[in-house]
């Protein structure tokens, strides 16, 4: 795998910003250091995953993807995540924690000034958290931090999630990654499926209880299932009452492994071409 031997450390602040001394900071904003950030959120994901699994994802992805970019020669520094995003969809499950979305793209801009502050120019994001509310919000901090700020900001993501959510992939502060990390699965693995249960397996298994996954059946969920889902709050309850959309018991961390791998790479090869390296 790529990256240091602690990539999987169970900090979320490991190799961020905030382990870092100020003049440290300093000297990074004069390498002209590009800074990375994660915005997810604290949600339900079933009987089987911690809340803060869209904050882990996120965190572990840009520690591999700081490290590759460092192979690049692309000096780079991350941010301490972002965990207070918007729920829509599993708003009402236990656990939940629901921010509005103006409060969220208040506290990314005074983020995103605060950057300005200390000298750093450029700024790329990524989500950690599918909720189409929460991401139209992300893109919004983004924009209006961008703008406020004088930073060049970027929203970065897979093309074919920039669709669903009708993003144009031309918008200034949308950069669609170079490819899209291959996921097929036979129904459709959204939330606490599979996917996330094998990557979650792959960097945190303390946190995945791994004793109960054959006892959770597969959602078997097609389109229209996933449509109803998505309408989130007492649907989502009423469609997925134990939580996840997908198939947990599938999981497997090699899996998860290759998954991080994969998705590391491509956000750094789409960073590093952005900026020219
Ligand atoms: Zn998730």
């Amino acid at each position: 795998m790529t990256g240091d031997k602690g990539a999987n450390g169970y900090s979320i602040f490991q190799d961020t910003m905030a382990d870092m001394t100020f003049p440290q900071i300093v000297q990074a904003a004069q390498d002209r250091a590009v800074v990375l950030w994660g915005l997810g959120v604290i949600e339900q994901h079933g009987p089987h995953l911690p809340l803060a699994t869209d904050v882990y994802m996120p965190a572990a992805l840009l520690r591999r993807v700081r490290a590759r970019l460092k192979e690049r020669g692309v000096p780079s520094i991350i941010m301490p995540p972002f965990y207070w995003g918007v729920n829509h969809v599993s708003a009402l499950f236990p656990g939940t924690f629901e921010v509005r979305p103006a409060i969220m793209i208040e506290m990314m801009v005074d983020l995103i000034k605060s950057l300005k502050k200390d000298s750093f120019s450029t700024l790329f994001c990524v989500s950690g958290h599918g909720d189409a509310l929460h991401n139209r919000t992300i893109l919004e901090g983004v924009r209006r931090g961008a703008d406020e700020s004088g930073i060049e900001a970027y929203f970065v993501g897979a093309p074919s999630f920039f669709s669903r959510l009708d993003i144009a992939h031309d918008d200034p502060n949308v950069l669609p990654t170079v490819q899209e990390v291959d996921r097929t699965a036979k129904f459709l693995d959204v939330h606490a499926g599979e996917f996330e249960t094998s990557s979650m397996w792959a960097i945190c298994p303390e946190l995945v209880r791994t004793d109960i996954l054959s006892s959770l059946k597969s959602t078997d969920f097609v389109l229209d299932d996933l449509m109803e889902w998505r309408k989130g709050r007492e649907h989502a309850i009423r469609k997925t009452p134990q939580g996840y959309l997908g198939d947990p018991a599938s999981a497997n961390p090699e899996l998860g492994a290759r998954i991080f791998d994969e998705h590391a790479r491509i956000v750094a090869e789409t960073i590093a071409a952005k900026v020219g390296a």
